[in-house]
């Protein structure tokens, strides 16, 4: 079990499927630099946590839930969580049902190639789960590029990725290195390539790496 200071921010598990060195800069080394994508996605997120709860339907909504696991050392917030009427659940106050949660992500763009948002989306399930002590199979992200709703299900394959996601960012917590940087096609589109400058600072550029192309130079090293 993890204690409150050893919790990761669930937002860490994304940026490190995006780039390991970008999420040792922003979680590590506390560096954020906005940009348009972020920008845009932070007003989303905002506007949806400022709506207060509400029903819809059979479903009770709750925007901008705390979320936390001690197991898995993981703090967050959900977008929306939607509690469905069902057979079983979770009893809430002041009703005589169950009620299946049931996690929903607004995202800015349109679905990614990779998994992050999924790994995202199965952290918080798992958060869940843990704190209202039941069992969640299935969340679902609503794109804005096009708009659409997306069901996922939280299957076990999902669950075992993203526990070695957490475990990888821990470990990079306790080494306390930031990782190096590798210039991809990626990095035009990271608001921090300018203090990162992957060109620069990446794998084959290191210190070691000039020392030993100098020494040859120089004929020093043989
Ligand atoms: S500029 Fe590239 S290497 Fe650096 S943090 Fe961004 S994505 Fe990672």
């Amino acid at each position: 079990m993890f204690t409150e200071d050893q919790l990761i921010s669930i937002s860490a598990l994304q940026h490190w499927l995006f780039c390991q060195r970008q999420c040792g800069l922003i979680h590590l080394e506390q560096i954020w630099i906005e940009n348009q994508l972020t920008a845009e996605g932070r007003v989303l997120h905002e506007k949806v946590h400022q709506s207060d709860a509400e029903f819809a339907g059979d479903a009770r909504i709750v925007r901008g839930l705390r979320l936390v696991s001690f197991r898995l050392g993981l703090v967050g917030q959900t977008d929306v969580v939607e509690f469905h009427k069902s057979d079983r659940g979770i009893a809430l106050p002041g009703t005589n049902n169950l009620w299946q949660p049931f996690p929903v992500e607004y995202k800015r763009g349109k679905p990614k190639k990779d998994n992050s948002d999924c790994v995202q989306l199965c952290a918080q399930a798992m958060c869940l789960e843990e704190m209202l002590k039941t069992e969640i199979n299935f969340g679902a992200f609503y794109y804005q590029r096009p708009r659409r709703r997306t069901e996922i299900e939280i299957t076990k394959q999902l669950r075992q990725q993203t526990e070695n996601i957490v475990q990888n960012v821990h470990q990079m917590f306790e080494s306390k290195n930031t990782p190096r940087a590798d210039y991809e096609q990626k990095c035009k589109n990271c608001s921090l390539v300018g203090v990162c400058m992957p060109k620069t600072t990446g794998l084959n550029k290191r210190v070691d790496y000039y020392l030993s192309k100098a020494g040859n130079d120089e004929g020093l090293i043989e």
